[in-house]
């Protein structure tokens, strides 16, 4: 595994190896690696010849007031669990190579990107696409490892390669959960105890959506109801939105018919967690 901080040695070896007919594989991560990102990684290692990891906290995507500097990182441990994994080679840039002085230049996918979180964080997709975008310039990949724990980020990262007409394929990988439901992510560090044990009322009331929704409830505002309810019992929880939409449009429907994506976001002391499912 070699790990490069430039972004031209990088180009120059993928170069090499695409030269040969190598299939190159990215995996787009900000680090404090977790189950998660492992599975998007054991994936590309299965479908390409060369896995490529980038580890890079993207400052783009974070509000004034969000939790950029203090965003958990540990290089150390992400690099040996890179190592275990198998990945060829991890890309960590620093701040100034990818935003060198005078960066003016963003890509932003409309529509897609108001509703649910781009809603609360107006900044925040623009910021992912910009850095997706640069990643796949530097990495050239073949194939590129998104998770479905950020429904709209990949719905959204779609988008942005078939409109720019990206010659990349983008894979969206299941959500890895704790054994209690949470979603993993690397922002469930900032939990303390109490809060921790209150985070699984998110998947819980997913997992309620998915059981009226299996009785034959097709109203949205009726499991949403039932879903607020639930979250709401928790004294750390405070619901930003739970919203019910087409999984392609994100456009919320009125009554649910075919596949349909259940969406929240929810603040669980300070810590803003996101989940999802899909009914179908
Ligand atoms: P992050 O480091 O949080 O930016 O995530 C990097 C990639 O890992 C993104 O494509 C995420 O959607 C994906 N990811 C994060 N958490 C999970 C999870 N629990 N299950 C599957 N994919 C995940």
């Amino acid at each position: 595994m070699k790990v490069y901080r430039s972004k031209v040695l990088l180009r120059k070896d993928v170069g090499l190896l695409k030269r040969k007919g190598r299939v190159i594989g990215l995996v787009p991560t900000m680090g404090f690696l977790h189950e998660g990102h492992l599975s998007l990684i054991r994936k590309a290692r299965k479908d390409s010849d060369c896995v490529v990891v980038s580890i890079f906290v993207n400052p783009a995507q974070f509000g004034p007031k969000e939790d950029f500097k203090k965003y958990p990182r540990d290089l150390k441990k992400d690099l040996a669990l890179c190592q275990c994994s198998g990945v060829d080679m991890v890309f960590v840039p620093d701040l100034k190579s990818m935003y060198p002085e005078g960066f003016s230049a963003y890509v932003n996918v409309e529509g897609l990107t108001k509703g649910l979180c781009g809603a609360s964080r107006p900044w925040h997709f623009r910021g992912v696409t910009t850095i997706v975008t640069k990643l796949f310039n530097i990495v050239s990949p073949d194939i590129a490892y998104f998770g479905q724990k950020d429904a709209q980020q990949a719905v959204v990262i779609k988008k942005m390669a078939r409109d720019l007409d990206m010659p990349v394929r983008i894979k969206v990988m299941p959500i890895a959960r704790e054994r209690d439901g949470l979603a993993m992510s690397s922002r469930n560090a900032y939990l303390n105890p109490a809060e921790r044990s209150q985070a699984p009322a998110l998947y819980k009331s997913l997992r309620l959506a998915r059981d009226l929704y299996k009785r034959k409830e097709r109203d949205p505002e009726k499991i949403i109801a039932g879903m607020r309810k639930l979250i709401e019992r928790e004294k750390h929880a405070r619901i930003e939105y739970i919203s019910i939409v087409d999984p392609e449009t994100l456009v919320g429907v009125k009554r649910i018919s075919g596949k349909t994506l259940v969406a929240l976001a929810v603040r669980i002391g300070k810590t803003r967690l996101i989940d999802n499912v899909v009914l179908n």
